[in-house]
């Protein structure tokens, strides 16, 4: 077994094992690899030992990949985009992405919607809440939750599936908890509203635990799959 189908096992167990824990079916959670700044190799291997659905930071690099795996086309590929969105690179999401976890605001939405090819699915979306009310992060308040849930729900091209979260790092288990729990509220009451939405994409490699144990859908794992990232090339 090569080290990539090695590394995505143990994060298997993983999940498998807090799940558990907690009393979750482990097939409630997926999986994302996250493969931002590895090379199409990698991921070929993340792909032969069965995964599926990966995901991308940067606009231009996740489409090259995109391109790339659809060029030569062995099984098909889910990518989800997961980085900082700008309105200039929407219309790249929109073409290729299946999903997009970031967005924030109307403006955004809107773009995606307009720019979503007619012979596509709808987009996948999910709304991002900067859910430790940081500075410099993106994402809303939950208090804009009911207004922008809305909005996003009414555009044609876009299908509403969740809330994305990105929390503080914190390296006590009850508070991760208490963090991931308010983000487990938001989504409960957002799917009794809207019956698209079955997404909550929260979670990382130090808080999976949590947020497995508060509700998560969808766990995001890029480091202990393909192994640190080197910046330097970008
Ligand atoms: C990079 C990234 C991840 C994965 O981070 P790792 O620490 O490599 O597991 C998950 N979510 C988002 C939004 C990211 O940007």
């Amino acid at each position: 077994m090569n080290e990539i189908a090695h590394n995505l096992a143990q994060v298997q167990n993983k999940i498998l094992a807090a799940a558990e824990r907690c009393g979750r079916a482990p097939e409630e959670v997926t999986l994302l690899a996250v493969s931002k700044t590895k090379p199409a190799g990698a991921i070929a291997e993340a792909v032969a030992a069965g995964q599926r659905v990966f995901g991308e930071n940067y606009v231009q690099e996740g489409v090259d990949k995109i391109r790339y795996f659809a060029q030569i086309g062995e099984v098909p590929l889910e990518w989800h985009f997961i980085g900082p969105l700008q309105s200039n690179k929407s219309r790249l999401v929109a073409e290729h992405f299946d999903w997009c976890h970031t967005v924030d605001r109307l403006r955004i939405a809107t773009r995606l919607s307009e720019q979503r090819p007619a012979d596509m699915a709808p987009l996948n979306v999910l709304m991002q809440i900067n859910i430790s009310d940081e500075q410099s992060k993106s994402g809303i308040a939950l208090s804009e939750l009911d207004a922008l849930a809305a909005e996003v729900a009414a555009l044609p091209g876009l299908r509403l599936r969740g809330l994305m979260a990105i929390p503080a790092p914190e390296p006590d288990y009850e508070r991760q908890l208490a963090v991931c729990q308010k983000m487990a509220d938001a989504f409960a009451a957002l799917k009794n509203r809207y019956p698209t939405v079955d997404t909550l994409s929260l979670g990382m490699t130090d808080d999976m635990d949590a947020a497995i144990a508060a509700g998560s859908t969808m766990v995001r794992i890029g480091t202990a799959i393909f192994g640190a990232r080197d910046y330097s090339a970008r």
